[in-house]
């Protein structure tokens, strides 16, 4: 897959990537209106256009020119919709996991804290998918890594399950301070995915289209070391 260069938006940038869809296009900005709105609407006070009683900066709205929607920006800050600015998670991972690594990614701009809680959730359940129970994150990478890993795989397996803890329990590491290392936790997830599910079924996939005889030859070579080794 190519990566295209991707702009995230950026207050009162004419051309970015639109949050809704994605799609790098122009964008048309307004803010005296929009300010002016809320101020009759949250304050309940009179239209009066000449009459600025919160800077016309405080609410702004950008429009994408290709799928027409609107963006909104308080004190030049993206609020709606949520960004989710992360990669796209890897096609082989589990729906479920898929699910809250989503969800994780829409919270990630307003609690880091709460992101890494649900991605934390997502990689209990992908240990369950991957030959571990699915209960106790600790347990299963190591029933994991009875069953043979990579050492970077093991490493990326801790390195989510201590972010993660961090989320959901007050510890050491200080999420909220550091958005960044949430960030970066995306990318372990999709890391880990490929090296323990999409290279497995790669490699299962490749062996199941190798002739039949030769994989016959495979199966009996295999189980004559078995008789030996029970010989021994
Ligand atoms: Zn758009």
């Amino acid at each position: 897959m190519t990566k295209t260069a991707y702009y995230p938006p950026e207050y009162r940038k004419k051309e970015f990537n639109c949050a809704h869809c994605k799609v790098f296009a122009h964008q048309t900005w307004i803010s005296n209106l929009c300010g002016e709105l809320v101020n009759v609407m949250t304050l309940n006070l009179p239209y009066n256009p000449s009459e600025e009683l919160l800077p016309s900066d405080l609410f702004a709205a950008s429009k994408c020119t290709h799928c027409n929607k609107w963006s909104i920006w308080i004190e030049e800050s993206l609020v709606y919709p949520a960004q989710i600015t992360v990669e796209d998670p890897n096609d082989d991972m589990p729906d479920e996991v898929k699910k809250l690594y989503r969800e994780s990614a829409q919270v990630l701009s307003i609690s880091p804290r709460a992101a890494a809680a649900l991605l934390r959730l997502g990689l209990q359940i992908f240990l369950g998918a991957v030959g571990g129970d699915g209960k106790n994150i600790n347990d299963d990478i190591k029933k994991i890594v009875a069953l043979g890993v990579e050492p970077e795989t093991q490493r990326a397996l801790d390195i989510l399950r201590v972010f993660g803890n961090s989320g959901a329990h007050p510890g050491e590491i200080k999420l909220d301070e550091d958005p960044d290392l949430v960030h970066k936790m995306y990318g372990l997830m999709n890391y880990v995915t490929d090296r323990l599910i999409t290279q497995e079924n790669q490699i299962n996939e490749l062996f199941e289209g190798l002739p039949e005889g030769i994989k016959d030859q495979i199966e009996s070579r295999d189980s004559k070391n078995k008789n030996k080794e029970k010989l021994q």
